[in-house]
């Protein structure tokens, strides 16, 4: 499951603690968990990298498991690829105005929450949203994100 090794350099936004110097990233999707080590344990805390789909379902793994998640989002709001706005922001996708899921809420409800029973079977984009929405207050993960926080220069270590 571990693909890669990464060294954050100084150049990131976000300050870092002595202990998170050598760092493994996961792939979740277009998302990315950094988990620092310690002598060959893994520590409990973990940095998640974007507040979309990827990233909220990270922090509450994190919390399934006992790890401390901090989730570092960009953006000044949760959602990704599907907060659709009007204007473009830097560094993150959005949907365009009438797009609807192609894929149905049954098949894209995670496996712990479902949908609400009078969403439409495939969602318009705003309603995707508001089912996010309602997933980060159930299992309160607004308090792991940091808003308006950019990872930068993440550098791969060949190791
Ligand atoms: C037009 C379109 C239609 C789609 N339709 C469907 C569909 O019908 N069904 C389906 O299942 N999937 C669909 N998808 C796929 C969609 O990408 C996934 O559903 C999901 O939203 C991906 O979530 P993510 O968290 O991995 O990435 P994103 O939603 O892209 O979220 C990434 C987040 O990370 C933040 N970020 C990025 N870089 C940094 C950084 N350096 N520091 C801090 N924060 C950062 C961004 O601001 C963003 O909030 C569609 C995608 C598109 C573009």
């Amino acid at each position: 499951m571990i693909s890669k090794i990464v060294k954050i350099t100084e150049m990131m936004y976000v300050p870092l603690t002595e202990s998170i110097k050598v760092l493994y990233m996961l792939t979740v999707g277009r998302s990315f968990w950094i988990c620092s080590i310690g002598g060959g344990t893994m520590a409990k805390r973990v940095a998640i990298i974007g507040a979309g789909v990827s990233g909220l379902t990270s922090i509450k793994c994190c919390l399934d498991e006992g790890l401390e998640p901090t989730c570092f989002e960009r953006t000044s709001d949760i959602g990704g690829v599907w907060r659709f706005t009007e204007y473009v922001e830097k560094g993150r996708a959005s949907t365009y105005k009438s797009m609807v899921s192609n894929t149905c809420k049954e098949m894209s409800a995670f496996a712990d929450f479902p949908y609400p029973e009078d969403f439409p079977v495939f969602l318009p984009n705003a309603k995707l949203l508001e089912y996010l929405h309602l997933y980060t207050k159930h299992f309160n993960l607004r308090k792991y994100i940091q808003f308006q926080h950019v990872y930068s220069d993440l550098v791969e270590d060949v190791v």
